[in-house]
Formats: C-alpha cells, structure tokens, sequence
C-alpha cells in the first residue's frame, strides 16, 4: 500500500516501474488465470474479467475485458478484440496479450494520453488463448523440443481454424447478383458436424457483442493475413487471390500492423516472410482453407478479422519474448486504433427509438453491416465520399458521408417509424441479430 502511495505521487517513477515489472516468461494455465486476475485487481475500475466457456478439459476461455465503463456496450463506442493461441502450440499471442493487458493497465493509471483516449473511447477484449488444453501438450514438450503440430488441435484432435461454418460458398453463389456479403445464417447442417466446445463458445460470443475489429494470432510465418482464406476456385495451393467486396480497406488493416511491426514488413532472407509483399497477403492466395475463423467474422458479422502470423517458429524460448514485446507493442496499439476509421452512427426512428438490425450499405460494396441492439453502427471505409443507406423493413434513408483520414465520421439515419414495423424483424432471413446490451457471460470476481 505504500508502495501504491509513493507510486501515485511521482508519476514518472511509475511509469518506468511498470516496465520493469513485466515479466517476459510463458504462463501455463494457472499462472495465466493469476496473472490476468491481477491485472483486473491492479485496475478494477477500467477491468472486467469473463469466460466465455470451457475447453474440452474444462479450462476456462478467459477474456480480460479493458473499457472505461467494464460489462456496459456503451451507445456508439466500438467494440474490438484480440484472441490468441488458437492453435495450441503457436504461442506468441497467448504472452503479447497478457503484456498488451498489463501495458494499458499501467499507462492508464500512469495518465499515458493516448492510452487514456484508447481505454475511454473503445470497448477491448482481450482474450490469450482460445486453445488452453492444446498450450498445455505443447508446453510439456518446451521450446526446442516442440514439434509443428504438437499441440496445435483442441482436445477432440479438431483444428478450430478448420471448424467454424463455411459460409464462403453462399457467399460466393451470390457473388454475380449482387446478393449481401454479409450476415449469411449458419446452416443447420453445421451443427450436426463436429462443433468443439471452444468454437461453440466463440461463435456465442461473436453473436453477443458488436465486434467491429479483431485479430486473431498464429505462429509458423510472419505476415498480415486478411478475408478470404477459403479460395473461389481451385485447390490448397496457388489457387488465386478471392477478394471481398473490401478488398482495398482490408489492405490497409493488414499493413498497419505489418509495417508498425519492428521486422513484418520488413525481413530479409530466412525461411518465411512476406517482404516482397510489404508483410500482408490475401488468405487463399497464400494457401486456401476452409471453415476459418477471419472468413466467419466477415460473413457472419459485422466484425473484420485478420489472422495475424507473428513468427518463423511456432514456440520461441522465453528469452525472445521481450524482444517480440518490442517488435509487436506499437502495431498492437496502431491496430487497435483503426476501429475508429470509416463511419458510425445511430440508426432511430421518428418516434427517437434506437432501431436494432438495420441494414448499412455503401453503394457500390455488397458487404453490409447491421446496427446493434440500441441502434449503433461502425462501418469502417478508407477516406472518401460515400453513398451510404440504411434499410430496416420498409424504411430506408440515403445519406452522403465523407469519411477524411482522422476519427470516423459521424453520419445518424432516421427511418420512418410504421416503414420500419411493416418489414417485421425476421422476414428477410438474412440477418442475426449483432448484440447489444444483453450480456450473457459472467463476472468473475476474486474468489474465483
Ligand atoms: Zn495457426
């Protein structure tokens, strides 16, 4: 408690000791439960900790939430998230985020203005690892001794980055009439498949908050990897690049981390890298997947999602981690901040009610958004001027939006109320519903 006191009166001093006292070593299961639970109570006011589910060996999938107003959707604040250790043997991520978490617990309490601005103004949620009992079979092999895909599936033997819904082929059959790329219902044939628990878990979750902008982390290569994996045509290899209708705005996402990363963009020689492509690359014109999980975020909500490969080898020793601290800490803070680029709003009707699962288009682009539950909207668009209409049942407004290249551009719709009625909140069979206020994971406190 002194420490606290002598802490909160010379400022400086704080924020060089919240450097010093990271701690660049791997944390196994019960050492990422104390740590992320430190960090809640080390800032309890801007901290929400959650489990969105258990692993098939019952480990919990932690989510270490970081918002001025923790477990609130606040009206117009986007919502983002970083998830890592999907693949159980690929581990970079699992440790970066635990830093992320502690870097802006302490550069908030440390008055850090840009940290500040980051934590006030977005709704974060930052999740190390989506494959625990995978991280735990590659961790009792170690660093040298891992093998490629030791590790790397859940406990069933499924690979979660094969075992989301396809929803690329839909996609794709209405690619030529100009159908929605968008909110395309999961089949009811998907869940008679092998569903894991923790991708079960993650799809609740991706229905239950209005994500806007996510990462997820690998390991085995070092690139920016951005919609759609699953190719149009053709077979794993060399099977062409498969463009979403954002093909260009995706660019960008992807080499904002890939050139604020310290090598991505960068590396020469080695056995891996995309340095002749500026440290990006489109999914399937690498090698075509199926069932991946950046393709679901993008055809199923509003969220864009990139798959991120954050190193040549899949399990680097502890005494690289501070190192990939530093390569990674800038591009994790400057991708984070593009989920205030584009244009966001309220959508209401004229009697002033927030209208839920509106649909936003821009002329010109098949792939929509839908408002969330109170209304709100984020549509993230390169600087330009825009066509952008709202359509809820028989209501629906055109607007002009400029979006310049600072902060997102605010552009609100209002629809005519008995328009909005007379389409009912199903009819079209196109949507889910984006969340909102209703939260259906727990708080977990610190008896937990
Ligand atoms: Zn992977």
């Amino acid at each position: 408690m002194i420490f606290a006191i002598l802490l909160a009166a010379l400022p400086a001093l704080a924020l060089a000791e919240v450097d010093s006292s990271f701690v660049f070593e791997y944390h196994r299961y019960t050492a990422l439960r104390s740590v992320l639970l430190a960090v809640s109570q080390d800032c309890p006011d801007i901290t929400r900790l959650y489990s969105i589910g258990q692993s098939v060996q019952g480990r919990e999938l932690l989510v270490l939430e970081i918002s001025d107003n923790p477990g609130q959707h606040e009206l117009g604040e986007p919502e983002f998230k970083y998830v890592g250790n999907m693949h159980g043997n690929e581990v970079r991520g699992r440790e970066l985020i635990i830093l992320l978490a502690q870097y802006l617990c302490g550069e908030y309490k440390a008055g850090n203005s840009r940290i500040v601005s980051l934590v006030r103004d977005t709704r974060i949620h930052l999740m190390p690892t989506m494959n625990p009992d995978g991280f735990e079979v590659a961790a009792n092999q170690g660093p040298d001794g891992n093998g490629w895909t030791t590790g790397r599936e859940n406990m069933q033997g499924l690979d979660l980055n094969r075992n989301f819904p396809q929803l690329n082929s839909i996609a794709y059959s209405g690619e030529s009439s100009g159908t929605n790329q968008d909110h395309i219902p999961i089949p009811s044939s998907y869940w008679s498949g092998t569903v894991a628990p923790e991708t079960r878990a993650m799809i609740t979750w991706l229905q239950s908050y209005p994500f806007v902008l996510s990462a997820n982390m690998h390991d085995g290569d070092l690139v920016a990897n951005y919609p759609y994996d699953t190719a149009k045509s053709g077979g794993f290899w060399g099977s062409g690049y498969a463009a979403t209708p954002d093909d260009a705005l995706w660019r960008d996402l992807a080499s904002t981390y890939a050139q604020a990363h310290g090598t991505m963009a960068t590396t020469g020689g080695g056995s891996c890298g995309f340095q002749g492509q500026g440290g990006i690359t489109n999914g399937a014109d690498w090698y075509s997947l199926s069932g991946g999980m950046q393709d679901f975020n993008y055809l199923h909500t509003n969220c864009y999602e990139l798959t991120l490969e954050l190193g040549c080898d899949k399990y680097p020793r502890e005494s690289e981690l501070q190192m990939e601290w530093n390569n990674n800490k800038e591009s994790l803070l400057a991708f984070m901040e593009k989920v205030h680029i584009g244009i966001k709003g309220v959508v209401t009707d004229t009697n002033g009610n927030g209208v839920a699962d509106a649909k936003i288009k821009v002329q010109g682009n098949a792939h929509g958004v839908n408002s969330a539950a109170d209304g709100d909207y984020w549509r993230l668009l390169r600087p330009g001027t825009y066509s952008v209409t709202a359509t809820k049942g028989q209501a629906s407004q055109t607007k002009s939006c400029t979006v310049g290249s600072g902060a997102a551009t605010t552009c609100d719709f209002t629809l005519d109320a008995a328009g909005v009625l007379s389409g009912g909140t199903t009819g079209t069979g196109t949507g889910t519903s984006t969340g909102g206020n209703n939260d259906p994971f727990w708080w977990l406190n610190q008896d937990w």
